[in-house]
């Protein structure tokens, strides 16, 4: 496997949260939920490349891989040998268990587009150890999904200044880079420390910008006191309490993330809800309306709080549903092709998505009962 393949995230310029209170200042105690950490995932193996040993995040990265009792084991090159098992099944858990420290692919500094979400995407990793059966993943990287963390994060951080002043998606926001494409921040944050400098480069990077991230887990505590001005927003992916329990294994409970959005927001953070993927199971209205109360419950009394909604719905592509399938062969996810629209997406793809009048019952649903249930919350996009 050639760890150099490439692959198929509103905020004042003012240091300020949303609310105008320095975001440092804020006092947690006595009102900060107690900080649950989410399951920690430690990888069976750990592999570097010789180029990731000449980066000092890389080392940085190693050196917390071992201070968990984890070896590194030296590769000789870029290629990484023993993920392919004799079963696709086995391949996936070898792979899923294994995380590489790599450079990034050269391709990687040239900023992509990111819309909706935001106008650049920055990759600091990618891949993921948790097992969403929907994972948005499957449809994006190709072969054995082994994670990987880049060790030239200081490199891709310094390359972002140019990128400044081009906000086009959301221009009282500044320009948004989005840095959860390919992975999740927080499952792998205790193993790199990459999320929490990204933070402290944007909080002293004195320009309207803004880091974006989201993420299923809860490991939050290491961040509340971090100096981030405002310019980074924690956004949770959350769902009803029937697709997360039964998709989305290896993440944090629900329960879990809503506290630490709480204390990120506490904390003075910018925060969000990426409710994805929204889909319309039985009594979804009903479970749908209890995942919002729990946010208004969590999100009660946060001085100045700053909070959106980004409301995806789930789709599948032919490739997707492929990789998903040979992954999760027993999943009970829905993937009908019959009973979808199919539309195309950028450069051509098929995509299968609800069809018209479903979605528009959906979206009419969500953009009433955000509006009555968490009138402070501002609706990004629908898609
Ligand atoms: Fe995929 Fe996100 Fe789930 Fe990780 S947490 S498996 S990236 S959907």
């Amino acid at each position: 496997m050639d760890l150099t393949r490439t692959l198929a995230p509103d905020v004042p310029a003012a240091p300020h949260s949303a609310s105008g209170e320095r975001a440092d200042l804020h006092d947690l105690s006595g009102l900060a939920p107690p900080a649950r950490p989410a399951r920690r995932w430690l990888p069976r193996r750990v592999v570097a490349t010789p180029a990731a040993y000449e980066h000092p995040h890389g080392r940085r990265i190693m050196a917390r891989v071992e201070a968990q009792g984890i070896e590194v084991e030296r590769l000789r090159g870029n290629r990484l040998t023993g993920v392919r098992g004799a079963t696709d099944r086995e391949t996936y858990a070898r792979a899923k268990a294994t995380l590489a420290i790599v450079v990034s692919p050269p391709s990687r500094r040239r900023l992509q587009p990111i819309a909706p979400s935001a106008d650049w995407r920055v990759d600091l990793a990618e891949g993921c150890p948790a097992h969403c059966q929907y994972c948005y993943l499957a449809g994006s990287l190709s072969g054995p999904p082994v994670t990987r963390v880049y060790a030239d994060l200081d490199d891709i951080l310094a390359g972002l200044a140019p990128y400044a002043g081009t906000a086009k998606r959301r221009p009282g926001e500044g320009t948004t880079f989005e840095a959860s494409c390919y992975t999740d921040p927080l499952a792998l944050e205790h193993l790199t420390g990459s999320w929490q400098r990204a933070v402290e480069f944007f909080g002293a990077w004195d320009e309207a910008v803004q880091l974006r991230w989201t993420t299923k887990f809860a490991d939050v505590a290491p961040f509340a006191g971090l100096p981030h001005t405002g310019r980074t927003r924690v956004r949770f992916s959350v769902n009803c309490l029937p697709v997360t329990t039964r998709f989305e294994g290896g993440t944090a409970r629900l329960e879990d993330r809503l506290d630490a959005l709480r204390l990120l927001a506490l904390a003075g953070y910018p925060v969000g809800l990426t409710i994805a993927p929204i889909m319309p199971v039985p009594d979804w209205p009903g479970h749908y309306g209890h995942l919002l109360d729990e946010v208004a419950r969590v999100t009660e009394g946060v001085p100045g709080l700053d909070l959106t909604a980004e409301l995806i719905t789930h789709r599948f592509t032919p490739g997707s549903k492929d990789v998903l399938l040979g992954w999760y062969p027993r999943t009970r996810l829905e993937m009908d092709e019959s009973t979808r629209d199919r539309k195309h997406g950028r450069f051509g793809a098929v995509k299968y998505v609800y069809p018209q009048a479903e979605m528009a019952r959906l979206r009419a649903w969500f953009e009433q009962e955000l509006a009555r249930r968490l009138p402070a919350c501002r609706i990004l996009y629908w898609t």
